[in-house]
């Protein structure tokens, strides 16, 4: 079944009294239609009228994308908007006596819901339009193997990045040297982006979990938190290994072991059927008996994919259960304000074994 099939099956079984659905943000587009513009609307049809049902889903966009969408698109008929895109995929509902439409709720800002009610022109235009949850979102958490072979070349680009930096981190060099020295290798490798603004965190700055390559140089003494993805074939890698300049202290060192044994025992959790909270739980309890735990001050992983964060989060108190195929990161970290920070994430596959490691790049002690 192809993945608009599926989404009308959900939606008609999750919201029957719908008739259609409408999609703007740009990686649901691309994960239903192939189409990458920056622009576009999908409306998909969903009940309703036997006919109605059957009627394919339909890709708005604009004059920049004419040969662009007429190549890419699968799955849908492609219209070329005259004008605003959503305007017209507004008449064409209207030229179909579609009755109602779900919007996807996260991704839809209250002006564009405005400008969506002011284009139906109804009289009851209130009622037209209903907030749906990220249906396509949640469908895009399970991965093909198609999928899962791109994430593996990203990830794969992603090791072999981390190998090459090694060799240019020393004292004295700032963080956003380091930077572009692997962003420049990832795009002369074929990188489309970087799937996140890249992190290297040195010394004190390494208490910061989200710390973005600054001016600060590496110091001669302690330790570097790089964390960083590419794009490729529009999927995204994530890593983060931890390294240190110079000779570590014990509480230093004392610290990496217990986040790597967390990160490890974590991985290990993975698997279908599992839930959420009990991987992050297998990380959080190491660092609880390295009385850690309170310096481990995010959650434990998330899906990554066409965008870098997706569903499921690995959070505590998160219910959802693991399936195969899923591809998520496992990443505990410890954060010493004034002191250092370390992190240590690797990006694997569930399946209903052993997860499947992307980023098998060492995680062991590395001190240079
Ligand atoms: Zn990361
Ligand atoms: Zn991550």
């Amino acid at each position: 079944m192809t993945r608009m099939k599926r989404l009308r099956a959900a939606m008609q079984s999750q919201f029957p009294s719908l008739d259609a659905l409408l999609l703007t943000h740009p990686p649901d587009v691309r994960y239903l239609t192939g189409f990458t513009g920056s622009n576009a609307a999908v409306v998909l049809p969903i009940s309703g009228a036997p006919a109605r049902r059957k009627t394919s889903a339909v890709l708005f966009t604009d004059g920049r994308y004419i040969e662009q969408a007429q190549r890419q698109t699968q799955d849908a008929t492609v219209v070329i908007a005259q004008g605003p895109v959503l305007r017209e995929a507004c008449a064409w509902m209207r030229r179909k006596n579609i009755r109602s439409c779900g919007f996807d709720a996260e991704h839809t800002t209250v002006a564009t819901l405005d400008t969506l009610r002011n284009s139906m022109g109804h009289r009851d235009r209130r009622k037209f339009f209903h907030p749906v949850p990220p249906v396509v979102a949640f469908q895009r958490q399970v991965k093909s193997a198609e999928e899962i072979a791109k994430m593996r070349a990203a990830a794969q680009l992603g090791c072999a990045l981390f190998e090459k930096v090694l060799t240019v981190l020393e004292p004295g060099k700032r963080e956003t040297e380091v930077a572009a020295h692997l962003e420049f290798a990832a795009r002369m490798a074929g990188a489309e982006a970087m799937s996140f603004a890249t992190i290297v965190a040195s010394g004190r700055r390494s208490a910061l979990p989200h710390g973005h390559a600054s001016t600060q140089r590496l110091p001669r003494r302690g330790f570097v938190v790089l964390d960083f993805g590419v794009m490729l074939s529009g999927y995204c890698s994530d890593m983060t290994r931890t390294v240190h300049l110079g000779p570590a202290t014990g509480s230093e060192r004392s610290a990496y072991d217990a986040v790597l044994e967390a990160q490890m025992a974590a991985v290990a959790a993975v698997r279908d059927g599992v839930t959420c909270a009990a991987v992050d739980e297998a990380a959080r309890s190491v660092l609880r008996r390295s009385k850690l735990a309170e310096h481990f001050t995010h959650s434990t992983g998330h899906g990554l994919g066409l965008e870098i964060h997706e569903g499921p989060r690995i959070a505590a108190g998160q219910e959802q259960r693991l399936q195969a195929g899923m591809v998520v990161t496992i990443e505990p970290g410890v954060y010493l304000p004034g002191r250092f920070g370390i992190r240590i994430e690797d990006t694997v596959v569930v399946t209903a074994e052993k997860p499947r490691m992307l980023t098998p790049v060492t995680k062991a002690w590395i001190e240079l």
